[in-house]
């Protein structure tokens, strides 16, 4: 029996919590940090992966769905979360990665396949065209009927579950800073501000422009309409996903005995190298009030 019948359930610890960061570099330029903790709603399914796993689960289990296919690099945080949830509310995950297997997994692969997610794996052509009827057609002969997750988690369901972070804000701000990776977050958030808020997403893909139109696309296909209160910075990607480098690492271990985080460097401390690097640079006028989403 499955086992849970009735609704998909419901991680317990949302809002997330809403935390200043004092740091002299930002007050010197009058600008005031929030920290939109995301990255504490759960170990195993942190943040946005949640939000935007949350309606997709409901409607896999509405249209009777059990399995869940998805697809992701070797390092895909979102296949973790996926392999995770699959665990906790009992359905089927497959994980389509990009790339050749190699063993023994990495961490993030070796998690999933304890999960009980089945790992199966695309080169990099095929990968490239993962959302042509052929390769989904072979997914469901090898798997049977399923729900397709798209990459990265992003889809309209998705854009619909991350909106509802900026409704958790109940203080003032103008300015709200997320990482982007494939933009599902970044187009939910834009999404859910009202008045002259706005929204910056710090891609952590290189040459990502493809996101201006990625963005739209997704906010299309949730709400059927677009926003234009929202901006992606494009240089801070330190040489593409999952790259890093001696200054981002600098960086990161600064950060961490300032403030006592840990960011992740895969997204959140791009963001944040950018958001102190356009502050230091006078992007954000004395007296703007940021809140930075970790996840
Ligand atoms: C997945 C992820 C993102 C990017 O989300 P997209 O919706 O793909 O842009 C940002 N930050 C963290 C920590 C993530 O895991």
């Amino acid at each position: 029996m499955r086992a849970n019948d009735g609704e998909t359930a419901d991680l317990p610890c949302l809002p997330s919590p809403l935390q200043d960061l004092r740091d002299e570099r930002l007050e010197r330029r009058g600008v005031r940090l929030q920290l939109k903790r995301d990255d504490l709603i759960s170990p195993e399914l942190p943040g946005n992966k949640w939000r935007k796993l949350r309606y997709n689960l409901h409607a896999a289990r509405n249209q009777g769905f059990t399995t869940l296919p998805t697809f992701g690099g070797a390092y895909s945080n979102h296949i973790r979360a996926t392999a995770a949830a699959g665990r906790r509310w009992d359905f089927d995950t497959v994980g389509v990665i990009r790339g050749e297997e190699h063993k023994p997994l990495n961490d993030s692969l070796a998690y999933a396949a304890d999960c009980g997610m089945t790992l199966t794996y695309l080169d990099r052509t095929t990968y490239r065209r993962k959302t042509e009827p052929d390769v989904l057609a072979a997914l469901t002969r090898q798997f049977g009927p399923c729900y397709v997750l798209p990459e990265g988690g992003s889809n309209g369901p998705a854009v619909r579950g991350t909106a509802e972070l900026v409704d958790e804000i109940t203080t003032n701000f103008d300015v709200i800073c997320c990482a982007t990776g494939t933009g599902g977050t970044l187009a939910g958030i834009a999404s859910g501000l009202t008045g002259p808020q706005r929204a910056v997403g710090f891609a952590v893909l290189k040459g990502a422009q493809f996101l201006e139109d990625d963005v739209r696309r997704l906010q299309l296909e949730a709400y059927g309409t677009t926003t234009t209160n929202w901006t992606v910075n494009l240089d801070f990607h330190f040489g593409g996903y999952a790259k890093r480098n001696a200054v981002l690492d600098d960086f990161i271990a600064d950060f961490g005995e300032r403030h006592g985080i840990t960011l992740d460097w895969i997204y959140e401390a791009k963001m944040m190298y950018g958001l102190f690097a356009r502050t230091e640079a006078g992007d954000f006028p004395p007296g703007t009030r940021i809140v930075a989403v970790l996840s």
